[in-house]
């Protein structure tokens, strides 16, 4: 039996390879320590978090509900499809949207907003975040109920289009290009995410009005945030990406990117101000993001 475990290495592979080829899989602003961060974040995703979370709420279930196991495996196709997206994809948004929103939650998702886009990002993210993250255990739930064969083509198909969104190589760009294609781009851009929406949620300036570090949060779906009034779609790419530490600060520590809140930063946090205790550091951005975050939140 073919399973995820063997198909997305090949899958993550292949946009590796594309990058390789077109000369973009070596960040601009790339660092040794950048490096590493993805280097760690992908043996952290791949050899820890997810045998964790596999044979966890495989334990869990079988503990707690013996007589459920593929209790649901004859449900229709389609309705496996919505369960998966309202309680995987649509959960996953408003995680997101929350670390993005909370300065206590920030930490967790800081290691994300990296300097660089790339397919080799996708795993970057604190143990916490990856491991707490519910949208996983909640489709491992649906797994168990006897969801597990569509969860195979769901996650596929939501790993290619997150790697794709991530990818240094814009694939959408084509669809920007041709006056023929403008209707497609239109249902495409709204639907799913794209490296040109994606990108700009991970812009390090919403100055140049590409940017949008607000919002943009969706994974599988983009339709998320056009529902729930987070999206931004200009058609452009920012021209950097990250989050810039405040000028003269040191950079967060390594431990505090990839174990927070296990692990938090000290007094430069406090020194920020109350609007970033409990971050994963005192960085501007990060001030701003609180700040920022709050007149969003006073706007809804
Ligand atoms: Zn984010």
């Amino acid at each position: 039996m073919v399973t995820t475990a063997m198909v997305i290495p090949v899958l993550w592979g292949l946009f590796i390879a594309i990058e390789w080829l077109r000369g973009r899989f070596r960040p601009a602003h790339g660092s040794r320590r950048e490096a590493l961060f993805d280097l760690v974040s992908w043996v952290q995703a791949w050899f820890v978090v997810s045998p964790l979370v596999v044979l966890g709420s495989a334990a869990l279930h079988a503990t707690w509900l013996p007589d459920l196991a593929g209790s649901l495996a004859g449900t229709v196709w389609w309705k496996q499809v919505i369960a998966f997206l309202l309680l995987d994809d649509l959960v996953q948004y408003w995680v997101h949207r929350s670390c993005h929103r909370w300065p206590a939650l920030w930490g967790l998702h800081r290691l994300h907003h990296g300097p660089y886009m790339g397919a080799r990002v996708i795993w970057r993210n604190g143990f916490f975040y990856d491991l707490l993250q519910p949208n996983l255990w909640l489709a491992g739930t649906l797994v168990y109920l006897g969801y597990g064969e569509v969860y195979f083509w769901y996650y596929l198909t939501k790993m290619t289009v997150q790697i794709g969104a991530h990818s240094s190589v814009p694939w959408d760009a084509v669809l920007y290009r041709h006056r023929a294609l403008a209707p497609l781009a239109w249902i495409i851009e709204r639907t799913i995410s794209t490296p040109a929406t994606h990108y700009a949620h991970h812009a390090a300036t919403e100055a140049d009005g590409i940017g949008h570090y607000h919002g943009n949060f969706g994974s599988l779906l983009f339709f998320w945030d056009v529902l729930f009034g987070t999206a931004h779609i200009t058609r452009r790419y920012p021209a950097r990406f990250g989050v810039d530490p405040e000028p003269g600060a040191a950079p967060d520590h390594w431990s505090v990117l990839l174990f927070y809140p296990l692990i938090r930063s000290k007094p430069a946090a406090e020194s920020a101000g109350a609007a970033v205790s409990g971050t994963a550091g005192g960085s501007s951005v990060i001030a701003s993001l609180s700040g920022e975050a709050t007149a969003v939140s006073m706007r809804q």
